[in-house]
Parts: structure tokens; C-alpha cells; sequence
């Protein structure tokens, strides 16, 4: 492993002790892995992997364990059962900097933004930039404005302007402005939480390219979201999960869009079905019972 100088995503400086994996190469892998909250099973024999240059999608709908799941990649949560491999070895990840110095950097869907703050002191926050010593130090704002722009484009970003508040910026251009600060500060592994649940088609599609921009620079993909639409297009695997439960993880050429369609609008029909039967017709009704048998 060669040490490479970095800071990280959440604040402060940190060093990344890992380099980029080659395309292909599993940087993580979860076998088994199971989350309980005391007597509350949120998830539960999950298996797949996140490999360099790859999509890995985690497709379910609402209560599926898509959180618990990305809490216990991103470092917020140790998951219970199974185990969790990065770079091939058996690892907990004890906090979001673990996972951070690791290189694994994660969006959140709330994004953390401020959003009256131009957009280049939004890239650097927390990891600021500064020139001179001791009293003398002072933030080196054309360099991080250069630097912010550079990156931008590199990701096929083209602002206007770095100095206009973030908060002006689309919801889909704030998504990108995320996604390619954590590739700037390192990040190896990128874990998006639902980047397209609140954003309509034509900004879904903008964040779907930088996903694939992310991926065509080699980095691992996690793209979580419940919509196949959006998933089928980017994805190089799909994971499933329905409460809690992995309901298969399957590389692309396994699956049609058809099939990954119908696995999740099947499967959330069936259930919400099930509950309006047990509503009007009682949970002991045979037509009931019998979806309820279906779904799970
Ligand atoms: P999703 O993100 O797919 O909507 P979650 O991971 O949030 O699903 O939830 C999966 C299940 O785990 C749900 O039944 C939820 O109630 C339960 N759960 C999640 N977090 C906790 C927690 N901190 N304590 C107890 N139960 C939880």
C-alpha cells in the first residue's frame, strides 16, 4: 500500500494509507453481514461487493435497510453479523473517519452544505487551503477557487462561477459539486445516499453521468436509490433488499431492466397490498395469507 497525502471529506486533514485499486478489484466486500438493534433485526445476511471502476447499486423500497446498510459502510454503524473486507481484509469500521482514511467517502442526501457560502469555500470546507506562517497564515483563496474550477471540469462540471453561493445551484449540480470534492480529497469508494430520490428526469440524468464520470475514474460506486430506472443505466450490480433481507445480488449480464422492474414494483405492490387486505379483511383472511406468503 503506498501512503498518499490527502485530506479528508469531513474536515480536517487527513491521510489516506491506501492507492487506487485497479479496475475490477474488490475494495469492498460484505458476506453475511447482519445489523440488530437490540431485538430489532434491520438487516440481515447481505452479501456483494464494490469493485474499482464499477456501479454497485442497492436497490429497496422504504424500511428495506438501505440506511442501515450504507451506516455500516460509511463507518456510523459496526454491523453485528458477517463480515465486512476491505482490500481483502476483515475489518469494523469503528467511525466515519476509519472509513474515511480507508477511502471510503459517502453524500448524504441532506449534503451538509452551506449554502449562503460560495461554492469554492463549500469544496474546501473543513480542509482549507492556506499560504504563510505562524500570524501570517492566511487562506490561499485563489488557489482553492483554481483548484475548485479544475476539478469541476474534470468532472465535466461547468460552473459559471466558483463565487456564487452553493445554495443558487440546482439540486442535481450540488449532487456533482459533492461527488467530486470526495473525489478530489481522495475518496476510492463513494457511497450516494438516494442522490436522485428529490430531483426530477432531467437532473437525474445530470447526477447519473457524474456517477459514471466517478466510475470511468476508477473509483467504486455504491448508488443507493429505489428506482431501477435510474439504477439499470449506471449499474454494473444490483443488490436488493426487501426488510431487511438481501434478496440477491446480481451482475448486469443476470439481469434485464424487465427483471430488476419487476423484482422491486412486484414485490412493493404485493406488500402493500398484503397490508390493505389485512386492513379491510382482517390479517387471518385466506387472500391475505396468502399474499403475505408471496412477499415474504
Ligand atoms: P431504508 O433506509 O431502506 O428505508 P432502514 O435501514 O432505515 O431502511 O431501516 C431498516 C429497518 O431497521 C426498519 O425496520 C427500521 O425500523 C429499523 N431500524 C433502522 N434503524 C434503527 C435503529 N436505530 N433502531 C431500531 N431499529 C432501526
Amino acid at each position: 500500500m503506498s501512503k498518499t497525502s490527502n485530506q479528508s471529506t469531513d474536515g480536517g486533514t487527513a491521510t489516506v494509507l491506501t492507492a487506487p485499486a485497479a479496475n475490477g478489484t474488490a475494495v469492498i466486500e460484505v458476506k453475511d453481514i447482519g445489523k440488530r438493534y437490540g431485538n430489532i433485526i434491520a438487516l440481515s445476511d447481505v452479501s456483494t461487493s464494490v469493485r474499482a471502476g464499477e456501479v454497485t447499486c442497492v436497490l429497496g423500497d422504504n424500511g428495506a435497510g438501505k440506511s442501515t446498510f450504507i451506516k455500516i459502510l460509511a463507518g456510523a454503524h459496526e454491523h453485528s453479523d458477517g463480515s465486512l473486507l476491505i482490500d481483502g481484509e476483515a475489518t469494523t469500521l469503528s467511525s466515519p473517519r476509519a472509513a474515511l482514511e480507508l477511502g471510503i467517502a459517502t453524500v448524504y442526501q441532506d449534503l451538509a452544505v452551506v449554502p449562503l457560502m460560495p461554492v469554492w469555500r463549500n469544496f474546501f470546507l473543513g480542509s482549507e487551503i492556506t499560504k504563510g506562517v505562524g500570524p501570517f497564515k492566511k487562506l490561499d483563496v485563489d488557489e482553492m477557487k483554481r483548484i475548485t474550477k479544475d476539478e469541476l471540469a474534470a468532472m465535466g462540471i461547468d460552473l459559471r462561477d466558483v463565487e456564487q453561493p452553493i445554495g443558487t445551484l440546482s439540486g442535481g449540480e450540488r449532487q456533482c459539486v459533492a461527488i467530486a470534492r470526495a473525489v478530489y480529497f481522495g475518496a476510492r469508494v463513494l457511497i450516494l445516499d438516494e442522490p436522485t430520490a428529490a430531483l426530477g428526469v432531467k437532473q437525474s440524468g445530470v447526477v447519473l453521468k457524474y456517477i459514471a464520470k466517478a466510475r470511468d475514474r476508477g473509483l467504486g460506486v455504491v448508488f443507493i436509490t429505489h428506482n431501477p430506472h435510474h439504477a439499470y443505466p449506471v449499474g454494473d450490480r444490483f443488490m436488493l433488499l426487501r426488510r431487511g433481507k438481501s434478496m440477491g445480488d446480481f451482475p448486469k449480464a443476470e439481469m434485464t431492466l424487465e427483471e430488476l422492474t419487476s423484482m422491486m414494483a412486484g414485490g412493493a405492490e404485493l406488500e402493500s397490498l398484503a397490508h390493505e387486505l389485512e386492513k379491510t379483511m382482517g390479517p387471518d383472511s385466506e387472500v391475505a395469507q396468502t399474499l403475505k406468503a408471496d412477499v415474504t
